[in-house]
């Protein structure tokens, strides 16, 4: 196992390497290993590998994962959707990176948990670029109104930048554009520092339009 997953690990550094210094040499692209659909055995092989950051989307797997590894000095990032009944259980395990924060009324309970335990957290505004009902996140439109009114009235929340997933489509041109319009939100905000988009299908063309974090699953644990 070690050796397969090792070779991915190399396979998609050596790519997101690739599309990086094709457009901006300086930026620097974080890899978050999905391991949603990974077993905790195999976190801790692509550990040893050297993949430090890992991302969840069940608050129950990733404590399960997180109290399994804690041995580990690995960095979690949150990437579903985020009920209300879990946000005990998420903030408990102090995560690196909330990077779905998708609504105001999420916003809102996590900052009155946080103000409580005196807790900060980073996060990450989830846009739903593509529009698509089956996801979360804000609409293009109200998400810069959104990102402001969450600086100012949430204090114990950190955020440091945008999440999006691409359109889900095989149409490169609408995945391009749902992109794009995420990097545009983005570069509008002043002080953001993450730009999470590209997951295995498409993150070549995430980093292309942008992207200095990307978040890959099937990939790396195939
Ligand atoms: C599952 C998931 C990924 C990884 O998807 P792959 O196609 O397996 O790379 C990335 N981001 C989010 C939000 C996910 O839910």
């Amino acid at each position: 196992m070690q050796a397969r997953l090792n070779q991915n690990l190399l396979e998609a550094i050596e790519r997101i390497e690739k599309a990086r210094i094709a457009v901006d040499r300086r930026r620097i692209v974080q890899l978050v290993a999905v391991s949603k659909y990974s077993t905790q055995e195999e976190i801790a092989t692509l550990y040893a590998c050297g993949q430090r950051a890992f991302g969840e989307n069940k608050v129950q797997d990733l404590q399960q994962k997180a109290s399994a590894l804690e041995a580990l000095p690995l960095e979690w990032h949150f990437i579903g959707s985020l009920q209300s009944n879990k946000i005990n259980a998420l903030l408990q395990l102090k995560p690196y990176l909330l990077q779905s924060l998708h609504s105001l009324e999420l916003a809102q309970a996590l900052q009155s948990r946080l103000e409580r335990e005196n807790q900060q957290l980073n996060a990450l505004l989830q846009v739903n670029s593509a529009k698509e009902v089956s996801k979360s996140g804000f609409m293009p439109e109200v998400a810069l109104e959104a990102y402001a009114r969450i600086k100012g009235e949430c204090k114990n929340i950190k955020l440091c930048g945008l999440m999006s997933i691409g359109a889900h489509t095989e149409d490169k041109a609408l995945v391009q554009k749902s992109f794009e319009l995420t990097q545009n939100l983005f570069s509008q905000i002043k002080g953001a520092e993450v730009l999470s988009m590209g997951m295995s299908g498409d993150f070549e063309l995430a980093i292309a339009c942008g992207s200095n974090c990307v978040r890959l699953g099937s990939t790396l644990f195939k």
